[in-house]
């Protein structure tokens, strides 16, 4: 695996590819890789000749500085990881590459994904994410993106961003990778002991409960239940949502193309996590 920290270099390395020969995957990341960001370069590896994985922890993504800063950083052991999942390239740059002095802001009109659920909670982090992922793209400039299902609403959000800066890459969304407790695997998970972990599976818990209930109850109980559960376990939830898998719109019919939604905080640690109940095409 080649490790670029510089952006020009990287860009150069790989305009000299045949792109028409070489298909490029990418797999942007924060780092402290586990099995669910290796998931998703076993995709990209299977599906393309290159597979680029860049690492970087970007600020402007973060709302609340005291997560940037205990953010975990685990830097040897995701080069032995990437290396061992055949990783080609890995872009590691320090702040300044990505957001040069000649870096233009850019505010994104992602449209009403903006401001629901994780827009409501973190303002301002999808115009972060945005600004992110549009520089890297232009860094790398892949055939393929790969992103997890783990963060359904910032998967749209990247749908929405490909659109309007009007770019052909390929977006691939990989499914969650879970714990045998079903908890989602998550870099976040590192700031919690065994037994928080253990309590963590619950959030997991409550969305199997919400679509194995599906057709039981309605969708505002199953909502209320759902949250209820988690308080009672010592939870702070931000929200428990049945939405529209399209819209992320809060949905009142349970025949609709649904994901349920859950971020909560356990002992200072947010974490979300998301199921799809149902899609319209798979019922009769
Ligand atoms: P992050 O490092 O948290 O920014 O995540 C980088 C990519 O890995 C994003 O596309 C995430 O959705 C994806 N990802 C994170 N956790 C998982 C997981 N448990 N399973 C699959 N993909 C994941």
């Amino acid at each position: 695996m080649i490790i670029f920290r510089k952006a020009s270099a990287l860009s150069e390395y790989l305009l000299g590819i045949n792109k028409k020969r070489t298909t490029i995957g990418f797999v942007p990341t924060m780092g402290a890789l586990h099995m669910g960001h290796i998931s998703l370069i076993h995709a990209a590896k299977s599906r393309n000749e290159l597979v680029v994985c860049s690492i970087f922890v970007n600020p402007v993504q973060f709302n609340n500085s005291e997560d940037f800063a205990k953010y975990p950083v685990t830097t040897n052991q995701d080069i032995e990881l990437l290396e061992n999942a055949g990783c080609n390239v890995l872009f590691l740059p320090e702040g300044k590459e990505v957001y040069p002095p000649n870096y233009i802001d850019t505010v994104y009109d992602i449209g009403p994904l903006e401001d629901l659920l994780e827009g409501a909670h973190r303002p301002g982090h999808f115009q972060g994410v945005c600004k992110v992922v549009d520089r890297l793209l232009n860094i790398v400039d892949p055939g393929a993106l790969y992103l997890g299902q783990k963060d359904f609403q910032q998967c749209l959000v990247i749908k929405k961003l490909l659109q309007i800066t009007g770019r052909e890459t390929a977006l691939h969304i990989i499914p969650t990778k879970r714990e045998i407790s079903g908890l989602a695997m998550s870099s976040r998970n590192l700031r919690l002991n065994e037994v928080q972990q253990k309590k963590a599976s619950l959030i997991s818990e409550a969305l199997i409960f919400i679509k194995e209930n599906l057709h039981k109850k309605s969708l505002h109980q199953l909502q209320a239940e759902a949250k209820q559960k988690l308080e009672d376990a010592g939870f702070i939830v931000d929200y428990v949502s049945i939405a529209n898998t399209d819209s992320l719109k809060p949905s009142i019919d349970s025949n609709d193309s649904l994901v349920a939604l859950i971020a909560a905080t356990l002992d200072g640690v947010r974490l979300i996590d998301n199921e799809v109940l149902n899609s319209p095409s798979k019922q009769q």
